[in-house]
């Protein structure tokens, strides 16, 4: 599965921004996080959002064809990723109490008001598969800007947001949420039992 030939740490060295990815579907509202959302042409403004497909975010996009990105700047605390990142819209209801200065835009769809220095609405002109995403082309409806802020990056995230382990720990750490596995030997088949991502993302704690 993996390829001796990509080196993890230098997929790694790539820039990315991180932004709450919200939909709407009959009543049903929803939102996950995203790294990767970029504007790729104009007239008409066009933006690119890879989304993963194991997400109902995900599957209401495809279905309704609309979607808001809000970007996140560096005031954004971890509970926001946990808050949208870490759990399924499956069984929690995301936006059931006011989150975030949550507000709807024309679209019906939420954005957040708050850690946010502007948001977009989307609508999707085409899809394309990439297996574990899907690539969704989208022309932008509304571009509104909401303070003067930084936005937060991945490598800030990475650096300033996301928990470091304490002292004590012993064993392995995700490296992409901070989760710790206390044991000597990580199992090959270990899923992130907070962010989902693989044992190939975890690193020992030394
Ligand atoms: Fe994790």
């Amino acid at each position: 599965m993996s390829n001796p030939n990509i080196e993890k740490e230098a997929m790694f060295k790539l820039s990315y921004g991180l932004y709450v990815l919200t939909a709407e579907d009959e009543g049903k509202d929803n939102g996950c996080i995203i790294n990767t959302c970029i504007q790729a042409a104009e007239n008409p403004t066009t933006v690119v959002i890879a989304v993963n497909k194991d997400g109902l975010t995900h599957d209401m996009i495809v279905k309704t064809k609309k979607f808001n990105v809000s970007m996140l700047d560096e005031s954004t605390p971890m509970e926001v990723f946990k808050h949208f990142g870490f759990q399924s819209g499956t069984t929690v209801n995301k936006f059931d109490s006011p989150v975030y200065g949550a507000k709807k835009s024309e679209n019906g769809i939420y954005y957040l008001s708050e850690h946010t220095n502007a948001f977009l609405s989307g609508y999707v002109t085409d899809m394309i598969d990439l297996g574990t995403h899907t690539l969704f082309i989208a022309t932008v409806v509304k571009a509104q800007k909401l303070a003067d802020t930084a936005g937060v990056t991945y490598d800030y995230y990475f650096k300033n947001i996301k928990p470091a382990p304490s002292p004590k720990a012993k064993g392995w750490v995700c490296k992409i949420c901070g989760y710790v596995y206390e044991g000597e030997e990580l199992p090959e088949d270990f899923i992130c039992p907070l962010c989902k991502h693989p044992a190939s993302d975890f690193e020992k704690i030394v």
